[in-house]
């Protein structure tokens, strides 16, 4: 077999990228005695972090994940949404929803139990290419670390490179489009007048067009704050929210902005393939990310593991082909395929119905009694079953069927 592995310098698995997919592919394939190497480009996990850290309560149940105090920061019991025309539609429970997270914590706190599983990390090791073979089998990667290209040999590589996909290209698998790649920017702010157990979400044209524009608490008087658009800068975006916005400028105006950090968020859904010969993509770089909400922890982590789980199957079984890795590929979309399409559905309606329309769906929505609906049977992380209920509800159907018929008979 040409995939023999180099003695000294091979393992069962490389997986490239320390964020949190990677370590729940790596802790999958620990668990069953795989030999697993981790290649992080970064001096220190979790660091830089692009991420508003909102993770719900049940995603972390899905994960079996206990998060450790130290990296909760504040827990939410409900959302605030703002139409375009500042209508609010308030969903609110009795007890925590989510959790707001320290992701630089969380992220070191996973790899940890990687590392405590006998995983190797590596830091300050930017993988640079991947080793084909013939018939342009990977057989590995080459990283510089410590000013050095060492080649590591592996019987399969796990990619979770994050959005940008690099190696996902040169595999040959599909990319995300680039009108699925929302930039952001996200203010860590002090000083700010918030509600310190609510999420609040602002929808509009003005404010964050092709997204939407967040505060979310991290305490009584902090907040992380973004906007995610890509018509235009963020940036230009996000001041006006906080100088301008009628309701959240009140809030925002008087803060102090403590810490910047930008990003792109994803909101397309996965791309067509995911797997290939000795290779599997793992997260962001997959497009393993809500497109509702741009959230990618707990369903890109729910991925990740069955990457693991299949990638040591595939060893212990000594067949690496895409033949056999197609397993993932249907497995993961067996469990989450309808959750991601649902959610694109409802992303692009957003995303393409004038301000106007919004507004009145979200009319609709309180007159229908859905927030409470929502409260009811809502899912941060699985919404297909409300959305079905949602968009089929009398009035928001017959406001999508205006809508649909508007589009054609302008
Ligand atoms: C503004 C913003 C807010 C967000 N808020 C939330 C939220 O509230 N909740 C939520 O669930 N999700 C949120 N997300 C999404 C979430 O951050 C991602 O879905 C998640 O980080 C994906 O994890 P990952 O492991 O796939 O990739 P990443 O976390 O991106 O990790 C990829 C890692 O790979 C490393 N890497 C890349 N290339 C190489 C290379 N060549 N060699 C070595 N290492 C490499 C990177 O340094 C990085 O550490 C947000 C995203 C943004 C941009």
């Amino acid at each position: 077999m040409e995939r023999k592995l180099k003695n000294s310098n091979g393992t069962d698995i490389a997986i490239i990228g320390g964020g949190p997919s990677s370590a729940f592919a790596a802790i999958e394939a620990l668990k069953r005695k795989k030999e697993v190497e981790i290649f992080e480009e970064h001096s220190k996990i979790g660091i830089p972090i692009q991420c508003a850290g909102l993770i719900s309560h049940s995603g972390f149940k899905r994960l079996k994940i206990k998060v450790p105090k130290n990296c909760i920061q504040n827990k939410v019991r409900g959302s605030i949404i703002y139409s375009p025309n500042n209508k609010k539609v308030v969903i609110k429970r009795k007890s925590t929803q989510a959790l707001v997270i320290d992701r630089s914590l969380l992220d070191k706190f996973l790899i940890r139990n990687a590392e405590n599983l006998d995983g190797k990390i590596h830091i300050k090791a930017r993988v640079l290419e991947l080793i084909k073979g013939k018939n342009n089998n990977v057989l590995g990667i080459k990283v510089k670390k410590d000013g050095k290209i060492i080649e590591k040999y592996s019987k399969i590589i796990i990619d979770g490179e994050g959005v940008q996909a690099k190696f996902i290209r040169q595999v040959g698998l599909p990319k995300v489009k680039r009108s699925y790649i929302i930039p952001a920017v996200q203010y860590e702010m002090s000083n700010v007048d918030i509600i310190k157990d609510f999420v609040e979400m602002f929808f509009g044209r003005r404010i964050s067009p092709g997204f939407f524009a967040y505060i979310i608490p991290t305490s009584e008087e902090t907040a992380r704050v973004a906007a995610a658009t890509n018509y235009g800068r963020p940036i230009d975006y996000l001041k006006y929210f906080i100088k301008r916005h009628p309701i959240a400028s009140k809030k925002l105006q008087r803060g102090k902005i403590d810490k910047i950090s930008a990003g792109s968020i994803l909101i397309g859904g996965p791309i067509k393939k995911t797997y290939s010969n000795q290779f599997l993509g793992i997260g962001d770089a997959v497009g393993h990310v809500k497109p509702t909400t741009g959230g990618g922890v707990v369903l890109g982590g729910l991925c990740a593991k069955i990457a693991g789980e299949v990638a040591s199957e595939a060893i212990d079984k000594n067949d690496t082909s895409e033949n056999f890795l197609v397993k993932y590929d249907k497995l993961w979309r067996d469990k989450f395929g309808r959750e991601f399409q649902y959610q694109k559905i409802l992303r692009l309606l957003i995303n393409n119905v004038p301000d106007k329309i919004l507004d009145k769906g979200f009319e609709a929505i309180s007159k229908n009694n859905i927030p409470e609906l929502v409260e009811e049977i809502g899912d941060m992380d699985i919404q297909s079953n409300i959305l079905k209920k949602v968009l089929f509800s009398p009035r928001i159907f017959k406001l999508l069927i205006s809508f649909i018929y508007a589009l054609i008979f302008p």
